[in-house]
């Protein structure tokens, strides 16, 4: 039996193969393995002239097959198959070995498979991959956390087979100890929720005010993505939009049900939002704007309440409504994005993972869904100033949703006198005026807490916990 392979996949689905011909292609011997063996002989039958592969079909062979210490990424379903799995596998490596999940874990299930595994001198490093199939094979961003020490024996190879960003750099960084990279890639996906929210209402918005069709909206965001909001959802909402049904030869979006499913990194980024005390409100109207949709006996009861029906405008002052929209657009996606920034920072303190912010917009840069230009700008932000409070609180973001402010109010006050929910938009909006308001009335709801359960208020003028004896004291 051979004992040279630089790294093991098992787990050979579509992000699992694709992956182990990456790796391949770069130059990389791959041992192989999956629990059905015929996915292991299809790819190699398939792609098997692409590099050099290592079939395998036991556990114990396909171990025996990597070289020491042994690099070992497992590609299989996210939770009890991973846990099946690593039970499998471990018993056969030795200290020093590294075990990777690339698959999409809850960091709290990373957390404590690395701490298992360190217990028996066995590197645990949970990895976000983020860029789908299409990514996995001509490189992702890559997330890892783990130990340095592992980072040092894996990073190179991850360098490698990352997605590039447009200065060369790798997509791909040490994020953070254990859970850390799992956590990175959960709020990846959240803000990537909110990203498709954001343009999904600027879609309904020039459908249903503007009054442009799907082949118009898909011009409107070609242009887009030339500017500012250069980036892969919107070039793709492109394409999608200007795409014909074959079938009907209606607009391919026309014929799609409209409603929303999710497997469940935006609703976990939200309840972990919720535990660490974080306001991820775009994030969360994005995941409920998906749920929302799915509830198709409410809507159907729903649909006669009353309300205004959109009525488009007239079209001499379509496009400069549309030009509104892009404001509205760039200014809720800079609110997402410092909300989801806030969200790793605190994750980071609470777990003392160190994460630097600046270095996780640099790996998103290249390789991942919400890769765009604007990832660019966060980089430069957080390394000009490690510690920003707030991506709000860089100056070149604070001018820019300044002039943005004005088209944004618009957007969102004609959307709600047309009956046109935007969700996303207003909550982003909202959160602005939270952060602005010199006074919130956050005074009087503390108030009513110490009316009726006595939980004590801290007073403007003077130091401590304060309460009042309602109804006595007058
Ligand atoms: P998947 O459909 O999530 O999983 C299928 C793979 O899991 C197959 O290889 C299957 O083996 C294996 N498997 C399932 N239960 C198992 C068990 N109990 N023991 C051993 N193996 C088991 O495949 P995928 O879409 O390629 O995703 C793989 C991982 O990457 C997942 O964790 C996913 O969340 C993550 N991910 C996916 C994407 C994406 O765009 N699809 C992007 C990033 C990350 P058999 O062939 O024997 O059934």
């Amino acid at each position: 039996m051979s004992t040279s392979a630089d790294i093991g996949v098992t787990g050979l689905a579509v992000m699992g193969s694709n992956l182990a011909r990456n790796f391949a292609r770069n130059g990389y011997t791959v041992a192989l393995h999956n629990r059905t063996p015929a996915r292991t002989t299809a790819l190699v039958e398939q792609h098997g002239d692409e590099g050099a592969f290592v079939p395998t079909t036991s556990a114990e062979e396909f171990v025996a097959a990597l070289e020491r210490p042994r690099r070992l990424m497992i590609m299989v379903k996210a939770g009890e198959p991973t846990d099946a799995v690593i039970r499998e596998f471990a018993p056969l490596l030795e200290p020093g070995d590294v075990i990777i999940d690339g698959g999409n874990a809850h960091f709290e299930d990373t957390r404590r498979r690395e701490r298992e595994l360190r217990e028996r001198g066995i590197h645990f490093v949970g990895t976000g991959v983020s860029g789908g199939e299409e990514g996995a094979l001509n490189g992702p961003s890559i997330m890892p956390g783990g130990s340095v020490e592992s980072y040092a024996s894996l990073g190179p190879m991850l360098e490698k087979i990352a997605a590039k960003a447009k200065d060369g750099a790798p997509c791909t960084t040490h994020v953070g100890p254990d859970g850390a990279g799992h956590f990175v890639k959960m709020v990846h996906n959240g803000i990537e929720y909110a990203d498709m929210q954001l343009i999904a209402e600027a879609y309904h918005l020039l459908r249903e005010v503007a009054g442009y069709t799907p082949g118009q909206i898909a011009e409107v965001f070609r242009t887009w993505n030339r500017g500012r909001l250069d980036s892969y959802l919107i070039e793709i909402t492109a394409e999608v939009l200007a795409h014909t049904d074959a079938a009907t030869g209606k607009p391919f979006v026309d014929v799609v049900e409209d409603q929303a499913e999710q497997k469940g990194t935006g609703r976990w980024t939200v309840q972990i939002a919720l535990d660490l005390g974080v306001p991820v409100s775009g994030i969360a109207e994005a995941v409920f704007a998906r749920s929302l949709s799915g509830h198709a006996g409410l809507r159907a009861a729903s649909r006669d309440l009353p309300g205004p029906h959109g009525a488009p405008l007239p079209q001499e002052h379509a496009a400069a409504f549309a030009d509104q929209v892009e404001q509205a657009l760039y200014a809720s996606k800079i609110v997402s994005y410092t909300q989801g920034f806030h969200q790793i920072q605190a994750g980071s303190e609470t777990y003392g993972w160190d994460i630097d912010l600046g270095k996780v917009a640099a790996i998103w840069r290249g390789g991942c869904i919400i890769r765009a230009a604007f990832l660019d700008r966060i980089t430069a932000a957080y390394d000009g100033r490690p510690d920003l409070p707030s991506l709000l609180s860089d100056p070149k973001f604070a001018d820019e949703i300044g002039g943005a402010q004005d088209d944004w109010r618009h957007v969102v006050s004609s959307a709600v006198k047309q009956g046109v929910p935007v969700p996303g938009f207003s909550a982003a909006l909202a959160y602005y005026d939270a952060l602005r308001a010199e006074r919130l009335p956050a005074a009087l709801t503390q108030a009513q807490r110490d009316f009726f359960g006595a939980h004590t208020y801290r007073r403007t003028d003077r130091d401590g916990a304060f309460h009042t004896l309602w109804g006595q004291d007058r």
